[in-house]
């Protein structure tokens, strides 16, 4: 199972299936693509069931929507500077650490996690991005490193940040996002630095620092917004419908407004 995202900036591949499975695809994939296995970064990890539900190939015009037609990967380089899993650690455990983290994600998504000192823009999509990096509060003069789940966001952050005026030569960027941080570092390290998981896109809902996923977390099954295990039993366990307490209000309100309109 998986979805494929086809565009002129890049392809992103998600795939869940057993290892040999998905091993035999990477290499369909390289040849189809003709790309050498140096230009494809791929990031596993194990799970005990199937993670995404079904297959889907699309075309697309952004394989992540920013819209802002000039942060195109294809045509030009990241402005920012990639920095290894290994060395964003080294930096944030120095005594003289002077780097600002910026998480690039949404709101849901830092809900389950993010690196302790990460700064963020409080965004519920992507879109609000580029504008968020015009209003940043964050200095200028800042050396600044930002971050995602699977360093694909950063790749257009970083120009969002260029367009806002951060030069680019204070910009970083996390090679392979948080996901590769939990791989290349061990897991003790990565909880001095990392509060919580990482929400992922597909039915495992977050990972750990070890990449388990956590069990008991669920959507909201209306407006997908991430409900750790404690929310789920406080709501009365996994077997019921589970919506967030936003959509819960609504529809308790759709309810007394269609009790009004009987009455009357
Ligand atoms: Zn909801």
């Amino acid at each position: 199972m998986g979805t494929i995202l086809l565009a002129v900036e890049g392809v992103n591949v998600r795939l869940s299936g057993s290892l040999s499975a998905v091993e035999e695809f990477k290499i369909i994939i390289e040849s189809v693509l003709s790309l050498p296995s140096s230009l494809v970064h791929y990031k596993d990890s194990t799970s005990s069931s199937p993670s995404l539900p079904r297959f889907l190939v699309k075309i697309k015009k952004e394989l992540i929507g920013m819209g802002m037609p000039s942060a195109d990967p294809s045509l030009a380089p990241s402005p920012a500077q990639h920095i290894s899993p290994e060395d964003l650690h080294s930096m944030l455990t120095s005594s003289t650490s002077d780097v600002v983290l910026l998480d690039t994600r949404n709101d849901y998504e830092l809900k389950m996690g993010t690196f302790k000192s990460a700064h963020h823009f409080d965004i519920s999509t992507f879109r609000d991005f580029p504008a968020s990096a015009k209003s940043s509060p964050l200095p200028k003069s800042d050396k600044i490193v930002m971050f995602c789940t699977g360093g694909i966001r950063c790749e257009k952050a970083a120009f969002a940040m260029e367009a806002a005026g951060y030069p680019s030569s204070s910009l970083y960027q996390l090679d392979g996002g948080i996901l590769n941080y939990f791989e290349k570092v061990s897991p003790d390290a990565s909880r001095e630095t990392y509060e919580g998981g990482c929400f992922v896109f597909d039915d495992r809902v977050v990972v750990d620092v070890e990449g388990k996923t956590v069990k008991g977390v669920r959507v909201c099954f209306r407006c997908r917004w991430p409900l750790s295990g404690g929310e789920v039993e406080a709501m009365g366990g996994e077997d019921r419908v589970i919506k967030c307490e936003k959509c819960g209000e609504e529809d308790m309100l759709n309810c007394e407004g269609r009790k009004r309109k009987r009455n009357y």
